[in-house]
């Protein structure tokens, strides 16, 4: 690993800070939080920075608050402790499975839900030194002929990876909101607005830019009688990131839905909402056949590449069974 200098900072602004001076100077430099993903990439020689900033040393930023409505969790707060809260298993259990299918146990115990919402691509060939993919200033995507089985089916190009957090389709289908301090100041946004397509930038998965840092994650309560579900599919069950996973938050009476949120993981470069078919479920008695053809209108623009045409069926099957689970 190339040689860098840890700083262990005691406040955001001074994160913020030291991330703009580093730009300045022309020096590179990333923050962390637990460390388990990006010091990998380390490793990997596929970041080299100059600086890591060591955000676990800010205190009071790992927390879970329920305030006015809305659960309030702070960007150090860890997975385990999201999955393993009694209030988050009661009230939000879709986020509890969620952080609870990331990972192994141990990167659950570091890992952190900024850095889990931040994480880069898993693709390997991102994550390997040895191709300078069109995602690391190279000239192609080398998924189009190569290796597809995990990469994306929807929403993809020019670069076809998918986006690998397990925490983002659930806080996504629960409508969250996330925080961001940066040299402008405090923003909220959108958790669904964070998120780039390759389309619009293909080197960058998050809106972030230079000097900006996630400082909370704002989720409002469900609505009373609503329920939500996280499934995920993986090669194995060891730590695995998903190769389809299915967010589904349903509320509804007497079995008629007045909302539906469908959002995946694994299939698409950003947690993929299926707009469509929440359109096509509001009104409707949910049942075998309305959450089937949900699923069918979901997957309708899909496009694999040719190793993973599987990935169709196993996200409409995932969808029927999320949805069902809400009846
Ligand atoms: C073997 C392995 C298996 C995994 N499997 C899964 C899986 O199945 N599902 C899943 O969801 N994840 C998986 N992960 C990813 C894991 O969940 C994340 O590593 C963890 O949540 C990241 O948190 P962290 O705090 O350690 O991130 P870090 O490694 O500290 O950071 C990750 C990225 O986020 C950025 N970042 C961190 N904090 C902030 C912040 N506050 N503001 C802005 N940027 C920030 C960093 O700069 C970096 O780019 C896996 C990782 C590994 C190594």
């Amino acid at each position: 690993m190339k040689s860098f200098e840890n700083i262990d900072v005691k406040s955001v602004k001074e994160a913020v800070n030291l991330l703009q001076k580093f730009q300045q100077q022309k020096k590179t430099a990333a923050v962390v939080g637990g460390g388990s993903e990006y010091l990998q990439l380390m490793k990997d020689h596929v970041v080299e920075p100059d600086y890591l900033i060591n955000l676990k040393t800010i205190p009071g930023l790992d927390y879970i608050k329920e305030e006015r409505g809305a659960f309030r969790i702070g960007a150090l707060t860890k997975l385990a402790d999201i999955e393993m809260h009694p209030t988050i298993q009661e009230k939000l259990l879709i986020l509890s499975s969620a952080a609870g299918e990331a990972a192994s146990p141990q990167i659950r115990n570091a890992g952190t839900i900024a850095g889990n919402l931040c994480q880069r691509p898993f693709c390997w060939y991102f994550r390997s030194a040895n191709f300078t993919c069109l995602r690391k200033g190279g000239q192609v995507c080398y998924t189009v002929t190569g290796d597809s089985r995990f990469h994306a089916i929807l929403g993809a190009g020019p670069s076809y990876i998918v986006h690998p957090s397990d925490t983002a389709p659930a806080l996504v289908a629960l409508g969250a909101q996330i925080k961001i301090a940066g040299p402008a100041g405090e923003k909220t946004i959108p958790l669904e607005k964070f998120f780039l397509l390759p389309s619009v930038d293909y080197k960058r998965e998050n809106i972030l830019t230079a000097g900006e840092i996630v400082t909370e994650i704002i989720v409002p309560a469900p609505k009373s009688g609503s329920k939500g579900f996280y499934h995920k599919v993986r090669e194995r069950l060891a730590w695995d990131h998903a190769i389809v996973a299915v967010a589904t938050v349903v509320e509804s009476s007497a079995g008629v839905v007045s909302h539906a949120h469908v959002v995946m993981g694994g299939v698409a470069p950003i947690p993929w909402r299926a707009a469509k078919a929440e359109e096509f479920l509001r009104g409707k008695k949910l049942d075998e056949a309305s959450a089937r053809q949900a699923g069918e209108i979901a997957l309708e623009g899909a496009k694999p590449l040719k190793d993973n045409s599987y990935k169709v069926k196993i996200a409409q099957d995932l969808i029927q069974r999320g949805l069902l689970a809400s009846v």
